[in-house]
């Protein structure tokens, strides 16, 4: 029941403060959505501007979209509901329309809110000649939803990420639907810095340790392969200590080591956007 849902997954305090680097594409959000969302919504309503539609996040995974989407919606002191593809396909054809239907009927009731798709492309895939009726009757139904011609979408904001824009329907790309496109890239080397300090913070790390080394051999990880790197780098430490009193503290010697274990995943990517 998404009535449920949006009651479990309301904001949780996560804010821009805790997402690292991505200055530019904080600036896009804070003009594109939260001011029209929040702090400017009576300018927005003098000029007849609408307060609303969609905004599609793409690049490669774990560059944090997730958390962007999150960190959002309590910027903008609005409802988060996680739209679980999984939730809504269904093998009958009509489930899914019906399921959309009542997500967006939801959703209204509980304005300001975020809906957040992730993989986006699983319910917005690219409708072609030999495309399934399943596939035609749920892009349609969200795509009418989305246009809310029944009923105003004013305060329903639609984040959709993905990270296969190309896989996306272009119709979803018009007004109203998620007729914006941020990229949001891997961390560059202030926001490594940045995650890496949240990702040590409260371990037992050497005093000695140095972390440049750590941020520069990682360009071109995603924060969740630095997530990986760290927790990596821990099994060795852990391996290593015999006791918990008696430990072995994080090292750049566990650190070189676990650069052998973990790569970029974002390369992988990179070549398959080519
Ligand atoms: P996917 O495409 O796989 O869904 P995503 O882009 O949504 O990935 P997130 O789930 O938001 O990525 O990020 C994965 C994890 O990496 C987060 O839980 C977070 O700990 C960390 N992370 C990624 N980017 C950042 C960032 N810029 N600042 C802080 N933490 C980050």
């Amino acid at each position: 029941n998404t009535q449920d849902e949006i009651q479990q997954l309301s904001p949780k305090g996560i804010t821009f403060n805790d997402v690292g680097g991505l200055e530019d594409v904080k600036k896009q959000v804070r003009r594109k959505i939260i001011n029209p969302f929040q702090n400017k919504r009576a300018l927005f309503s003098r000029f007849k501007r609408k307060a609303g539609g969609g905004v599609l996040m793409y690049g490669p995974p774990g560059c944090g979209k997730t958390m962007l989407a999150r960190a959002l919606a309590s910027e903008c002191n609005a409802q988060f509901v996680n739209v679980n593809a999984a939730d809504i396909l269904d093998q009958f054809v009509g489930n899914a329309e019906k399921r959309i239907k009542q997500l967006f009927e939801d959703a209204r009731n509980n304005r300001p809110v975020v809906l957040f798709f992730d993989e986006v492309e699983a319910l917005a895939q690219k409708r072609q000649f030999e495309s399934s009726a399943k596939v035609n009757t749920t892009v349609s139904a969200l795509l009418t939803e989305m246009d809310g011609f029944q009923e105003d979408n004013e305060g329903v904001l639609f984040l959709g990420a993905t990270n296969v824009p190309w896989s996306l329907d272009s119709a979803f790309r018009r007004p109203g639907r998620f007729d914006r496109t941020i990229f949001v890239p891997p961390p560059d080397r202030v926001a490594r810095k940045f995650i890496l300090a949240r990702l040590l913070q409260d371990r037992p790390v050497e005093k000695g340790l140095d972390t440049k080394p750590i941020i520069e051999n990682s360009s071109g990880f995603s924060g969740a392969d630095l997530s990986a790197l760290v927790d990596t780098a821990i099994d060795i430490a852990i391996e290593e200590s015999s006791s918990s009193e008696d430990l072995r503290p994080l090292s750049n010697e566990h650190f070189k080591e676990a650069f052998y274990e973990v790569k970029s995943t974002v390369g992988e990517w990179l070549g398959q956007a080519r």
